[in-house]
């Protein structure tokens, strides 16, 4: 069974709509996928759509950002109730956070390069497109959004180079931003019914990795698993994370983190076992949409 967890759409800042990623997983035969949008859930319905049409599996999940002692880590959180108020308040706190330090970046970039508000719309919308506009699609903007502005522009060829460049963070485009406590969303995803795994945690090319001691106590919380088997995680990352889930009994998940061509990852790269998903379920709110793929494993 060929299960990928952790894959964007451009309901957050993958660069394939929801259609585009079910045809592409029956492509390169998948049989379940996870859409994840950052800090959203707003692509689930498409999802439950194309999924159907194409025979894939479909987990509903969301990568939520959190922040702990000053650096960001990715909290993914599946199968969870999409109507807990407490989880949607905290999506639109972040979503409006993510817009005034977009438009703070924004017009500090503005300054020294000719980049426009109407380059930014997902390939879905068109034409002349005003700041308001950007706001009522309710986008969890990021970084990416803006290199993507930058890079039709012909200032960078890719995302990688604007990472690197221009919107990097000791650059003075750069603008910081703080989410949510990572304990205080592990609660709140649990208390929505969603199972909790940490998002390439121990990826030392991020920056700061989570311990042991953090990592148990985040289980205390509820969290359930963590990701192994991801392209930011070199050799000596996979092996800790693995340990550590060994010894503190947590679910190991693989996951491409697919961003359409967003990023260089390839949808399916890194998987995560069928009897993972089973166990997952067990602990959540919602079940996964197997579309006939339960028994196959
Ligand atoms: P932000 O949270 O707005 O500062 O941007 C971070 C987001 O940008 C992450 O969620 C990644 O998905 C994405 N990202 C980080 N580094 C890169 C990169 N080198 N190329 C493309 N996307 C990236
Ligand atoms: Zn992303
Ligand atoms: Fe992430």
């Amino acid at each position: 069974m060929r299960i990928d967890t952790h894959v964007q759409s451009n309901h957050s800042d993958g660069r394939s709509s929801v259609r585009q990623i079910f045809s592409l997983a029956k492509r390169v035969n998948l049989d379940v996928i996870a859409l994840t949008d950052h800090d959203t859930n707003s692509g689930w319905q498409q999802a439950q759509y194309y999924s159907k049409i194409n025979s894939i599996g479909f987990i509903p999940g969301s990568e939520i950002s959190t922040s702990y002692q000053g650096k960001i880590f990715h909290l993914l959180a599946y199968l969870y109730d999409e109507n807990d108020s407490v989880l949607q308040n905290l999506y639109s706190k972040s979503k409006k956070l993510r817009f005034l330090r977009f438009m703070q970046m924004f017009e500090k970039v503005e300054k020294d390069f000719d980049i426009r508000i109407k380059d930014l719309f997902p390939q879905d919308y068109s034409g002349d497109k005003t700041l308001k506009e950007l706001k009522d699609l309710q986008l969890p903007l990021g970084r990416p959004h803006l290199a993507d502005a930058i890079i039709k522009r012909g200032y960078c060829k890719n995302r990688d180079e604007c990472f690197s460049t221009i919107l990097h963070p000791c650059e003075k485009y750069y603008v910081p931003y703080i989410p949510t406590d990572i304990n205080e969303v592990v609660k709140i995803v649990v208390n929505a019914g969603g199972g909790p795994v940490l998002a390439h945690a121990f990826s030392q090319k991020r920056g700061k990795t989570i311990d042991e001691k953090t990592l148990l106590s985040l289980k205390k919380l509820g969290l359930l698993g963590v990701e192994i088997n991801h392209r930011e995680h070199n050799v000596t990352d996979r092996q800790k994370a693995y340990d550590l889930s060994k010894k503190l009994g947590l679910l190991q998940f693989g996951a491409s983190d697919y961003h359409g061509s967003g990023k260089p990852n390839h949808l399916g790269e890194n998987l995560t076992a069928y009897e993972t998903i089973l166990e997952l379920e067990k602990h959540t709110f919602r079940k996964v949409e197997w579309n006939g793929h339960k028994s196959n494993s």
